[in-house]
This record gives structure tokens, sequence and C-alpha cells, in this order.
């Protein structure tokens, strides 16, 4: 887990500004859940042979009794909310968004932590249409591109419907089988829980008959295939560009059919799979509501600002001038107060440093801070009424009564 100090709140903001800004134009609507849920919903959710539920879940035992886990993901509970508070029953498709912080028992890495922070976006209701999955996907092309991230690859596949899906594991099982005395332990154990995740496999001694495994697209169904091909076609109308992967495969039950996941090629691609969702028809079915389509996908922060210092993006440059407040003398501390609060109302940003007192350090620290102006407020002008005002630029400076100071100041930012 890890603390975010003040000097990376910016690319923080930076990130949940574009966010923001992309959610509201797309017509998503936030939506909060608790970080404690069920442990139950994302065993039956996710999947219990899963990694996340199996490896990395973290788990909270209450003293009434109940097993609650701290949410490794949020699709799940997004599901459960949309059941609780029917919102089945409102304008469909719900156009949903969130953002906030995940838990899982994984090796940290490069852009991952154990406490890690997540921004989504799902689509539930409606039709099963396949313009929902290419507008899921563009929504996080956009979003990489707004936060210029560069060398991006999109890889699209589809693991089908529960028509097609079971004969392709099945094909995919007797392949394997017949290595089963080669294959690393862990493909040994997926071989029989959850077969699809043999394609996950990075195992040196998985390669080969990895490689050699039947291709899901020559067994999707009519179906499927039409689907994929119709999201493909969206996909080249909105000019994504996107490379088909058949063995892209993704650690969670609950996809059927579209499965997508954006990557980095050279700086910054030590973190993995940046955004990456897909369809999940089957979901709100499991979590005990009626059959409904929907598709999402989610993207960690700590990743994309791991890629963005990678490849050296500039943020945005904020532009706001500032004044530096400098007393001197105890009188004037006292009296630097109520100034400092007369200009904070007027809207005009303020830095101080009261806790200072000789002249040459805060003169340092108004320079350090950029400052356009300098206030310097001492014993005399407390006597007069008035203030120093002092160009930090150019040096030049007058004096202007304090009744008149708000205005004084405004006029000078506005021009300089
Ligand atoms: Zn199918
Ligand atoms: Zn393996």
């Amino acid at each position: 887990m890890h603390d975010v100090l003040p000097a990376d709140q910016p690319w923080w903001d930076r990130v949940s500004r574009v966010v923001r800004d992309l959610a509201d134009f797309y017509n998503f609507g936030r939506i909060e859940t608790p970080i404690l849920e069920s442990a139950a919903l994302f065993e039956r959710g996710v999947g219990q042979d899963t990694d996340m539920v199996s490896k990395e879940m973290y788990f909270v035992k209450t003293k009434g009794g109940d097993v609650l886990a701290l949410r490794p993901e949020n699709t799940a509970s997004v599901v459960r909310a949309y059941l609780e508070h029917h919102l089945s029953r409102v304008s469909q498709p719900q156009r949903l968004w969130y953002q906030g912080l995940f838990f899982r028992h994984e090796n940290p890495q490069a852009g991952r932590f154990r406490q890690f922070s997540q921004v989504g976006f799902e689509i539930i209701g409606g039709a099963n249409d396949p313009i929902y999955d290419a507008q899921i996907v563009m929504v996080f092309s956009r979003l990489l591109e707004e936060l210029k991230i560069r060398n991006t690859v999109l890889k699209v596949n589809s693991i089908g419907c529960r028509v097609c899906r079971p004969l392709y594991k099945r094909q995919l099982q007797a392949h394997y089988k017949r290595y089963e005395k080669k294959i690393c332990a862990d493909c040994v154990y997926r071989l029989k829980t959850n077969p699809l995740r043999l394609l996950d496999c990075k195992d040196e001694a998985c390669k080969g008959i990895k490689e050699k495994a039947p291709n899901f697209f020559d067994k999707l169904c009519v179906t499927c295939s039409n689907h994929l091909k119709t999201v493909l076609e969206y996909l080249d109308e909105l000019a994504v560009s996107y490379a088909l992967d058949n063995q892209l495969v993704r650690g969670i039950d609950y996809y059927s059919r579209t499965v997508f996941e954006f990557f980095v090629e050279g700086p910054g691609s030590e973190v993995g799979a940046l955004p990456g969702g897909g369809r999940y028809d089957y979901l709100v079915e499991t979590l005990g509501g009626r059959m409904t389509p929907a598709v999402g996908g989610a993207c960690g922060i700590e990743r994309l600002i791991h890629v963005m210092k990678a490849q050296e993006v500039k943020l945005p440059q904020k532009n706001q001038k500032k004044v530096f407040l400098i007393h001197v003398g105890e009188q004037a501390k006292k009296k630097s107060l109520r100034i400092i609060e007369s200009l904070r109302s007027a809207g005009i940003p303020v830095v101080e440093s009261l806790g200072r007192e000789s002249l040459k350090a805060q003169l340092k620290m108004a320079d350090r801070e950029g400052a356009e102006l300098a206030l310097i407020f001492g014993q005399r002008e407390i006597f007069e009424e008035n203030i120093i005002v002092r160009n930090l630029k150019n040096s030049l400076q007058e004096t202007v009564a304090l009744d008149k100071l708000v205005e004084e100041i405004k006029r000078r930012l506005r021009n300089s």
C-alpha cells in the first residue's frame, strides 16, 4: 500500500479531471458503492476459482459472523447496486462511472499496489448492441489520448457465449491433456478449474503448447462472430486502431464475447495492461436479476500515472498568478490575517510565510513560489493604513491604501 504525497497530487488531479470531463461528455452518471461488500458477492460474480477471489482478496470477519471482503474490483458491486436500487426500471441502458479504492493482495510491481485506485465505465441494460462495446473501448481510448499517453496498443478478442464457449473449452482441455506432464503446475490446476486461463500462462514450459492451441475465432458461433465483426466495424468508424488477439482472456469469470486491453510499448510498458474490460451479459443473472446485457471496463490510476511519468508527459501548467504577503513585525503579522482574508474573499490567491520573521527569508519564499506581486506590510503601513505593492518581475513598488487594495491587486493581475 502506498502514500500519495503533495508533490504527486497534480498527477492525480489531472487524471481525475480528464475522467470527469469524459464521463460528463459521454453522459455517464457517477456511482459510488461501499469499499466493503459481502465476500459472497465476489465469489459468485467474479468467480471462486479466479486468482482475484481465491488468492488476492482481503477478508474481514465481523463479530456477528459475516464475512466481508475489501472490494477487489467494482463491476460486481455496480451490478449489485443496479439490482438493489431497481435501476433496470429507469431509462436503459444505464451509463455509470466510478472512481475509488480497491484491494488485491498481489505482489507489488511497477505501478501496482495492494491498495489501488481505479476508474471504470459501465453500460448496463438495453439491447445487446455491439455499439456499446465500441463506446466503452472508445472512452478508454480517449482517456489515454487526453492524458497524452503514446504508443498504445489495443488488443481485442471474443471469448464467446454460453453456446460456443463450452465447446471451445473442451477442445482446449483436450489439447492440453496431451501435454499434461509438460505444463506448469498452475496450468495443471487451470486445466481442471478454468481452462480459458491456460491461454494466460506466461511460463516458458507452456509457451509452445499455447501456440498450438485451437483458435477461438474458428469456434465462435455465428451470433458471436457477427457481434465481434460489428464491434470491429464500429471501432474502424471511430478510427480506433486495434489488434485482434485470440489468446486474450481476462482473469474474471463474468466476461462473455468482447474482451479488450490496452497496453503501451516502450517506456512504461512494465506496468502491463492499462484499461481493460469486456462484455458481461450473464453477470446480472448470476447475481439474481434477469438476463441483462452489459459491457464495461476499468483502469488503474497508479498505472496511468506511472506510464505518464515514464513517457515524460508534461502536465498542463496552472497559470494562476499569486500574491505573496510579507509582514514586518509582530503587529503587522496580526493585522496581516485580515488582509489575507479580504483577498481570499475576492478570489485572489495569496501565499504567506507568517511563521518566518526576516524580510529576506520572506522575499526568498515569494520568489520560490513564483509570486507575481509581493505585498509588504510593516509598522509604518499599519499607522498610515496602506501597504507596499511590489512587482517582483521588475522590482517597482508603490504604496496603496488598504481600502483600495483588493481593487488594485485585481487590476494588476489582469494586466500583467
Ligand atoms: Zn457464441
Ligand atoms: Zn502454464
